[in-house]
Formats: C-alpha cells, sequence, structure tokens
C-alpha cells in the first residue's frame, strides 16, 4: 500500500504555524474575497476560506456583487482594497459570470496582494524563478505537500497532465524551478502512458474523474502521484486518478477529498502572511 499524502494533517501543522505567527502581529492580516453570483461550489470555497481564516485569526471580509454587476463596479472596489491598508491580500472568486472580464478585473489587483497569484506580474515571475512573487495557491499547495512528506524534486522525472494557465501551467514551471525535468501532457498527447510510465512524479489536473489508471504505471517504479483533479458526484468527490486501483502499485499518492484540496486553502493563507510582511 502506498503512503497516502494527508492533506488535512499537514494542512492543520500549517494553520497552527499560521496562527502563532498571527498572534505576534501588531494588527490582524485582512483578506478581501470578491464573489459575484452564485455560483454554489465557490460558495463551498469561499465558506472553506473563512473557516480557515477564522482559525488562524486572519479577517476575512466578502464582498458580494449581483451576476448582473458592472465590470465598472468591481474595478472600483479593488482599487479601493488597493489602498487600503487593512486589507492585505485581495482575492476574485473564479469563476465570474461571462459578462465579465476576469483576466481585466485580475490585472486591477496589486501584485502585492495578488495572494492568488494570478497577475501578469506574479505569473512572469514564477515564470523567471523570481522567488519575490507569489504562487497560485493550487501550485503552492502541491509543493507544500512534497516538501511535507520530504518527496524530492531536484534532478526527478515529473509528468504534469494538464496545461491550464490556473495550475497545470504554473506547477509545471514551478517543479522545474526547483530542479525537475518536466514534461506536460494535455488532452492532445497521443501516448500518455509512455510519458507516465518513466516518471518520478505524476501531477495530475484535468478534472478527468479516474483518468489515470493502473495501465498508465509502471509497477517498478513506484511513481509518487498527486490528484488535484475534483469532479463532483452525487457520492462526493472524485479525483483524477483510479485511487482503488493504483494505490497499491504506486509509491505514494495525495487522496481525493483530503489531498491538495485542504492545501489550497492553507497556501492562500501563507501567501496573505507573506504580504502582511511585505506591505
Ligand atoms: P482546465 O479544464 O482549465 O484544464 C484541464 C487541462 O487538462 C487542460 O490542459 C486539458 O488539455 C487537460 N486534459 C483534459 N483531458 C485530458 C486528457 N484526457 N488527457 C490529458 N490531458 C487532459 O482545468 P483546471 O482549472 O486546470 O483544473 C483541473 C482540475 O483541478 C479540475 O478538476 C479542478 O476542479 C481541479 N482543481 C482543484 C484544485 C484543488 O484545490 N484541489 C484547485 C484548482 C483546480
Amino acid at each position: 500500500m502506498a503512503l497516502i499524502l494527508d492533506g488535512n494533517k499537514a494542512r492543520d501543522e500549517i494553520a497552527g504555524e499560521l496562527a502563532k505567527r498571527i498572534a505576534g502581529f501588531e494588527s490582524v492580516p485582512g483578506l478581501a474575497i470578491l464573489q459575484i453570483g452564485d455560483n454554489p461550489a465557490s460558495g463551498v470555497y469561499i465558506k472553506q476560506k473563512q473557516l480557515f481564516g477564522e482559525k488562524i485569526g486572519a479577517e476575512v471580509n466578502l464582498y458580494k456583487f449581483p451576476e448582473d454587476v458592472r465590470q465598472n463596479e468591481i474595478t472600483e472596489t479593488i482599487t479601493k482594497l488597493n489602498a487600503d491598508q487593512k486589507t492585505h491580500g485581495i482575492i476574485l472568486q473564479l469563476p465570474i459570470p461571462e459578462n465579465l472580464e476576469a483576466n481585466e478585473l485580475i490585472e486591477k489587483i496589486s501584485p502585492q496582494k495578488d495572494v492568488d497569484g494570478l497577475t501578469t506580474t506574479n505569473t512572469e515571475k514564477v515564470k523567471a524563478g523570481d522567488q519575490s512573487g507569489f504562487l497560485p495557491a493550487t501550485t503552492k499547495a502541491i509543493l507544500t505537500l512534497l516538501d511535507y512528506y520530504q518527496i524530492p524534486i531536484d534532478g526527478k522525472d515529473v509528468v504534469v497532465i494538464g496545461r491550464s494557465a490556473l495550475v497545470g501551467r504554473p506547477t509545471a514551471l514551478a517543479l522545474g524551478n526547483l530542479g525537475a525535468t518536466v514534461t506536460v501532457c494535455h488532452r492532445g498527447t497521443t501516448d500518455l502512458s509512455a510519458h507516465t510510465k518513466t516518471a518520478d512524479l505524476i501531477v495530475v489536473a484535468t478534472g478527468q474523474a479516474k483518468l489515470l489508471k493502473a495501465g498508465h504505471l509502471n509497477t517498478e517504479k513506484k511513481s509518487t502521484v498527486i490528484d488535484v483533479g475534483i469532479t463532483r458526484t452525487k457520492d462526493g468527490l472524485i479525483g483524477d486518478t483510479d485511487f482503488e486501483n493504483i494505490k497499491d502499485i504506486v509509491g505514494a499518492i495525495s487522496p481525493v477529498p483530503g489531498g491538495v484540496g485542504p492545501l489550497t486553502v492553507a497556501s492562500l493563507f501563507t501567501n496573505l502572511v507573506k504580504t502582511y510582511n511585505n506591505l
């Protein structure tokens, strides 16, 4: 049986450390979340952020807007929050309604308060290997989980499946910056197994439930698998791996739920504490 990479355990430890650090601050770090419309999944994610903030002593302020809000109104709020000394981090909860320009709004967030690591300034820093910016929370969560379980990255062969701007690309770049040789696979990859069978570490972030199966793996290799995918079903969340059938042939694997997910929220607040110290 593989080592199960327990994100809840790592998250609780990080929460404890962050709470201790915040207790020593002169003021409370503040996170502003902008929510537009009523996406049910977003509601769940926001609740998790509010609870985590409460647990560690950070202030989380939710700014809710109706579905038909004008782009201008959001821009004005972001501008105010950029200047507000009690707000150290600003996030635009995605997805937002299609009549709005998400990228344009994200670029309005001050890069110093961009705790989601989505502004061009921060993504360019990741590309350049400059550690002074913010990694997107999901990428940071993956690195944190690997670090917590002391899984080496430097010199390893890594396959990242999925190349989205939000998850796959920044994760591939960040792992490359840490010394891995990274191959990025995607929907157009003709022979996924040819890549995954030689990988020491596989990160799968596609949203295709149970995509990574036993047949994709080299049983001798004992690879580490990080499952980022989330598919909602009536029976709960399912990841991108056929967990039950591969858990005995890999070396280590993160479950869904309870792997990367809990650390995404923790990573966001690690970024918040970093901005608090920088501002
Ligand atoms: P996306 O739809 O933007 O990108 C999916 C990527 O997967 C694309 O690059 C696509 O080419 C690739 N892909 C799709 N089918 C494939 C296939 N059959 N073979 C190989 N590659 C394939 O999605 P995203 O925003 O990157 O999110 C990916 C998954 O991660 C989703 O399930 C999402 O819910 C989840 N997610 C989880 C967290 C977390 O905290 N755990 C955070 C963000 C996203």
